[in-house]
């Protein structure tokens, strides 16, 4: 097939202003998963209790000040030194109580009925494949939960590759690692892939990376860190179509 832009395509790129630095050739896709694809309600203070049932019935710890517990998202690999001042020497053990819990909650929402699939996702994801764009997740959500979730909204054949968080807390969004190997995974070069995300963690792991970052706005979400990102450049969204009109996608073949 041409790789000639066809007319119609060219009329979409030329409606990205001529001084925009966004990349205009799109040949991957990566996604975040949680509040991005599936929304899980009142996501703030699911995730605080969780921390909260850790630190008090796991470890039988006195509970941290709500700032520090909000710090612990963002705080990339210095989590082991945010967790020992709350006493906990053994910060993996942590997160294995966190996981565990997790888990059986989320088993829960999803048999509830509680988890919510975006309306915009399938059809979104749906064009993509038609469009033969390569797509992954990368979560820090662990996969044993991940991937449940994608099967229970039959999402799970739209990805070429599914990276949830594994034992390795270290290498959790900020860090690049699991967004350098979705890419890999996908045969991919970061200046020619996005990264969609709702958070402030996902715009810069996809930064750390080199890939381009955007950044989805979900209805009744708490959005926060943005003072974080002043100075990196990233699109922010209100639906995943919006997609559609900021970027060309080009097939690899
Ligand atoms: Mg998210």
């Amino acid at each position: 097939m041409s790789k000639l832009p066809k007319f119609s395509e060219l009329s979409v790129l030329s409606e990205i202003p001529e001084s925009s630095n966004i990349p205009k050739r799109i040949q991957c896709v990566l996604f975040d998963l949680d509040n991005t694809l599936v929304g899980i309600p009142n996501t703030y203070s699911y995730f605080d209790t969780i921390i909260q049932e850790v630190v008090e019935q796991d470890f039988h710890l006195s509970l941290p000040s709500k700032e520090t517990r909000d710090f612990l998202w963002r705080s990339g690999k210095n989590f082991i030194e945010i967790l020992a001042q709350w006493g906990i020497q053994n910060p993996h053990q942590f997160w294995e109580y966190f996981d565990k819990r997790d888990g059986i909650k989320r088993q829960d929402l999803i048999s509830k009925g509680q988890l919510i699939l975006y309306s915009d996702v399938i059809p979104t994801l749906t064009r993509l494949q038609q469009q033969k764009i390569p797509m992954g997740i990368v979560t820090n959500t662990p996969n044993f939960i991940a991937l449940p979730e994608l099967e229970h909204f039959h999402l799970k054949s739209f990805f070429g590759t599914v990276i949830g968080l594994g034992d390795d807390q270290e290498k959790a969004k900020p860090e690049p690692d699991g967004v350098f190997e979705a890419l890999n995974d996908l045969n991919a070069q970061p200046e020619n892939a996005i990264f969609v995300g709702d958070s402030s963690v996902d715009v810069l792991a996809a930064r750390n990376a080199g890939v381009y970052p955007v950044r989805i706005s979900r209805k009744n979400k708490r959005s926060s860190g943005s003072k974080r990102l002043q100075g990196i450049q990233y699109s922010k969204i209100d639906g995943l179509i919006d997609l559609f009109s900021l970027f060309h996608f080009v097939s690899i073949d």
